[in-house]
Order: C-alpha cells, then structure tokens, then sequence
C-alpha cells in the first residue's frame, strides 16, 4: 500500500470541500486505487465537517497537528487527540518543521505521539534536516536521534507512518538526488528495524517539492511507501497528476 497525503496547512474553507471532492471522486474510479490510500489533513476548522463527509468515502481525513495532552486541558487553543479522534478523523502529522520551529521538542512529540496512538489515530511522524545540518553532512545523525528520541519499540508500527521531509526542500522546489535520497530512505528504515526489533516496519514517505514533474523521479524509488505533499495538493489537477504520473 503506498500513501499520497496532501497537507493543506493554513489552507481552506468550507467550500474547498469542492477539490476534494474530485479528487475523491477520480480515486473511486481509479483502475489502480487498491494500490493507495489517498488522506487528507485540513485545518481544524475543516476536521469534523470533512471527517463526517468523507466516512465512507475513498480518501480518508487526518489532523496537521495535536496537543501533548490527553482528553482535555487548560490551554487556550490546543487541540487534543482525543477531540480529533471525536469528530472522525483518522490521521494526525505529529512532529512538522513548521511545528518543530514553533517550539516542539523531542520530549513534547513522543506525548504527541504516544497520546494519538492511545486514542486510535494513525500517526504520521516527520522528521528531516534543515540546510546547514546537510552542509555539514549531519543528516544521518539528526534523523536517526529525531527517530530514536520520539518512536518507542512499545508503539504499534501498523499505526505508525514516517514522513522524510527534507526542510531545505519543502515549498522550495529543491528536491534531493536520487542516489541521496535511497540512501536515506535506507537509513530511516534500518533504524526503525533496529528500534521494533522486526521486518515488519512502519511505512516511510517522502515529502518536500512533490509535484507532476518530481514523481516522475521518485516513482523510480522502490523503498518509497508514498509522499507527504503541501503546495500541489491545493489543487485537484496537481493532485491528480501526480497519482497519475505515479502509476503511468
Ligand atoms: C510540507 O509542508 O509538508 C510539504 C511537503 O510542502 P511542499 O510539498 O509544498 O514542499
């Protein structure tokens, strides 16, 4: 099974329901959908009318983002699992750059995680390096202790999906090479081997600059599961070109 996750950010209003719907309604009639999952994450304000509409539906809706908390605390604005398990969504990102520069360490994304995971969510975990670690060549290192830090061998890998999401690549159309990028992908998943003990491994994506154009590239990667995609799942022809392009 391979994922194609469309992060709409601070994008969408009620009415947006509309590119989903195409998209929803190409993937129901495409000759490959048993080899994908198509999901979804809106914002908040879109969670439980999205979640509600798409129940049944061939793409399914998750959450950008979670409180550390379980069920319900004392801070203004947070968002736990719980509640988004509560209005039928069925995915969370836990642990994007953007949240990453807004404070979350280490520490607060293992709650994150191990909350969501408690509360029945399917967690989809990112990591990657920013610029200057890569120039230093330290991108080895600063994934590995972003993995072994947050995931725990207790955690149930079936719920579990990693998101490689080079931070020099994300909205800046900078992808990196292939050979790179296997390596990589190697890399992430010879730790997760190590930390579950087993085979049987949490499926790794990867997200950054993913449009038309660059799955043409990666879809030569065989050790990809899927991809975690912003800017070019805002619009239903990106994203359909892209699933496409994939499977042409
Ligand atoms: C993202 O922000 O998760 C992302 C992958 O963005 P983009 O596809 O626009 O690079």
């Amino acid at each position: 099974m391979r994922y194609f996750i469309g992060n709409w950010k601070m994008f969408g209003v009620p009415n947006s329901i509309g590119i989903l719907n195409k998209i929803n309604n190409f993937v129901r009639k495409d000759k490959n959908n048993k080899k994908y999952q198509a999901i979804f994450t809106p914002p908040f304000t879109l969670l439980e009318s999205f979640s509600k509409y798409f129940t049944k539906k061939a793409i399914k809706i998750g959450a950008q983002n979670c409180y550390h908390k379980d069920i319900f605390s004392s801070n203004t604005g947070a968002i736990s699992s719980y509640m988004i398990k509560n209005v039928g969504a069925k995915y969370v990102i836990i642990g994007h750059s953007d949240n990453r520069f807004e404070g979350d360490t280490n520490q607060i994304l293992k709650s994150k995680v191990a909350y969501s995971l408690k509360n029945n969510l399917k967690v989809i975990f990112c990591i990657g390096e920013n610029k200057k670690e890569k120039r230093k060549n330290l991108t080895s290192n600063i994934l590995k202790n972003q993995i072994s830090k947050v995931i725990e061998r207790k955690f149930n890998q079936n719920n579990l999906i990693l998101a490689y999401e080079p931070i020099w690549s994300i909205g800046t159309g900078k992808v990196p090479s292939e050979k790179e990028l296997i390596r990589t992908i190697k890399l992430i998943k010879k730790t997760l081997k190590k930390i579950f003990g087993t085979k049987k491994i949490p499926k790794v994506l990867y997200g950054g600059s993913v449009d038309s154009k660059s799955i043409k590239v990666f879809k030569k990667i065989n050790e990809l599961d899927g991809f975690l995609i912003g800017g070019a799942s805002k619009s239903s022809k990106n994203f359909i070109d892209i699933i496409k392009n994939y499977y042409r």
